[in-house]
């Protein structure tokens, strides 16, 4: 190999899907069991390896008890975190259970004298037996409980061949995680002061994961294809979020060309975050909306800080996500009472419940009759909560309803697909309102009540929808998935998906026609709405507001702030008449480049 081809060698590209640069050590999340021996053992050699395993046992138990202190003492002092880190706990106490489990011993135990073979393969086996019940159990929640099972036996594996095993929960110094996949709920479960940026395989860069990824702040690549084998943990890498590369065992050399680019990222926010919290209005006096979207309620005080026009998208979903029992009453408004309060009288947009795809809660899965067969496409969103999550949906919407009390509350339902739906939503509405006035309990009577526009159907039928919504909110990134038929989580198809493909920015604009003839507000939550280029185009296009990511806030004001209303609805006017979303994107990026040069970069 010469030196041009080491070089590419040692660098992987992948999709930016978070911006910021890190460097460290990398650690490979395995899913499955790990590569573990497997060899026969004669009759002298079998007490040892079942010795071997009662003190991979011991050991595991060892670690479980360091990560349950760790994490109760991490929960009591931090508050904001106290309920997920708490629910993790719960997940430790079952695998504690599990470790514990007389049958699980003995079954190990009897699969090494039966078989005469080592300790590894002996637990790989016995697993794999169990797993296997597991999986092809009905009930979707014993279904899911294979993967306590999964990682527990990970954990042994790894401890009997004296491996280095780390949960999500908990890592002694601070690490780039690299996987196949990680699902938002793992996301969840990381210990975000000890992740230092992520790697995967998977992923497209609106799938929820990246959209985490964004909001907690931490660099991310993903569809990065092979990177799990090619990268060992305890390796040291470059992760690139600003170009999408992952580089292996930089030189000196490099690691300064690395630090200098970090130094500059650094810079260029900070330059960003001087430009406050004025309002947003383009130099020839549009005004233009600029709310935050959050996913962690700690996000909320940091959007306020940087001062924006509300809450354009609280994501609830997270909250019902590694946990064994729904969220009641008391706690939603608890928490929906907090944002309102630290928004100060700015609206704050609630949206219900968008369980489904790639955002799944064992809660939900459990009560699942049958295992989807194309979760994007299923019982998600308000149809799940229409037709079988009616319960939980009424909590929902009553815990709003009385935060809304205290501030200004905006109710917003996600999926909607037909009129049908948002009619019955609006009934449950009406239900939960009379439900709180019989009891006499306080709550807010008139909300803003608004849908969110991401089905193909909603966008061609939003003149019908518009006379029983308060305001649209586009969400671009499903509208992108279900338009063009991509999966958004999917690496394999991820040059197929662009929310300026023509197809696209045509039900877009049937959107705001619509909107616009019924006097009903629009804005756009979906991630392009970050994307500077994109924002140009649907100022250009008549949106009147943006909900983007904190981390885009900056960005995207200065982006308002620096162009001329008349040029953006002329590179909109361009842009319709354009085939292809490449010819589109061209156009979008020759323009902001003349207009702010070519250091106006996506961070
Ligand atoms: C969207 O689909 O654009 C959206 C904002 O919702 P989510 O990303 O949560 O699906
Ligand atoms: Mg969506």
């Amino acid at each position: 190999m010469n030196a041009a081809e080491m070089d590419i060698a040692r660098r992987l590209n992948g999709m930016p899907v978070s911006p910021g640069i890190a460097v460290g050590e990398a650690h490979i999340i395995e899913r499955g069991m790990p590569d573990a021996p497997e060899y026969c053992v004669t009759e002298a050699y079998l007490e040892d390896e079942r010795l071997r395993f009662l003190r991979a046992i011991d050991q595991s138990r060892q670690q479980l008890d360091h990560v349950h202190a760790h994490l109760k003492e991490s929960a009591e002092k931090d508050q904001d975190a106290h309920q997920y880190k708490q629910e993790l706990v719960y997940i430790l106490d079952a695998h504690r259970l599990i470790l514990e489990d007389a049958m699980f011993q003995k079954g190990v135990l009897g699969h090494i004298s039966e078989h005469r073979c080592n300790a590894e393969w002996a637990v790989k086996r016995y697993l794999g037996e169990v797993i296997a019940v597991f999986q092809n159990m009905e009930d979707a929640y014993l279904r899911e409980k294979r993967r306590d099972i999964e990682q527990i036996g990970q954990r042994i594996l790894h401890n009997l061949m004296g491996n280095r095993y780390n949960a999500f929960a908990a890592f002694p110094n601070p690490v780039i995680l690299v996987a196949e996949d990680f699902t938002p709920a793992d996301t969840l479960l990381m210990d975000h002061e000890a992740v230092l940026g992520f790697v995967t395989e998977a992923g497209g860069s609106t799938s929820h994961t990246a959209i985490l990824a964004r909001a907690l702040g931490i660099p991310a690549v993903v569809a990065v294809p092979h990177v799990t084998e090619q990268v060992r943990s305890g390796d040291r890498i470059v992760l690139d979020g600003i170009s999408g590369t992952l580089h292996l065992s930089p030189d000196d050399e490099e690691q300064a060309g690395f630090d200098a680019r970090r130094k500059q990222y650094h810079a260029s926010r900070a330059a960003l975050l001087e430009i406050g919290g004025a309002g947003v209005e383009t130099p020839d006096g549009r005004r233009v909306g600029l709310k935050a979207n959050i996913d962690f309620q700690a996000d909320v005080v940091r959007a306020a800080e940087l001062g924006v026009d509300g809450i354009g998208l609280f994501r609830t979903e997270n909250l019902y996500m590694n946990r064994s029992r729904l969220p009641s009453e008391e706690e939603l408004v608890e928490l929906f009472t907090n944002l309102v309060e630290t928004m100060e009288g700015k609206p704050v947009t609630i949206r219900t419940l968008d369980i489904g795809g790639d955002k799944q809660s064992e809660i939900f899965l459990q009560r699942l009759s049958h295992n989807p067969s194309n979760p994007a496409l299923g019982l998600r969103g308000l149809r799940l909560c229409l037709k079988s999550e009616r319960a939980a949906f009424f909590t929902q919407l009553r815990a709003i309803l009385r935060a809304g009390a205290g501030g200004d509350v905006q109710i917003m339902f996600p999926m909607v697909t037909r009129l049908a739906e948002l009619k019955e939503a609006l009934l449950l509405l009406d239900e939960a309102k009379k439900s709180l006035r019989l009891e006499e309990v306080p709550f807010v009577d008139n909300p803003q009540v608004g849908i969110m526009i991401e089905v193909p159907s909603a966008a061609l039928c939003a003149d019908q929808l518009a006379p029983y919504a308060d305001f649209f909110s586009i969400g671009a990134n499903d509208l992108t998935q279900f338009t063009l038929a991509v999966d958004r989580g999917d690496e394999s198809v991820a040059e197929l998906y662009s929310p300026v493909d023509p197809s696209v920015l045509r039900l877009i604009r049937m959107t705001i026609q619509a909107g616009d003839m019924h006097h009903t507000p629009i804005a756009v939550c979906g991630e392009m709405a970050g994307d500077p280029r994109y924002a140009v185009l649907l100022m250009g296009l008549g949106i009147d507001e943006l909900s983007v990511t904190p981390e885009r806030l900056p960005l995207i004001r200065k982006t308002i702030c620096g162009v001329e209303y008349r040029q953006a609805v002329d590179l909109a006017r361009t842009a319709m008449e354009m085939v292809s979303a490449e010819e589109i994107t061209d156009h979008l990026d020759r323009f902001l480049k003349a207009a702010f040069g070519s250091a106006h970069r996506l961070y």
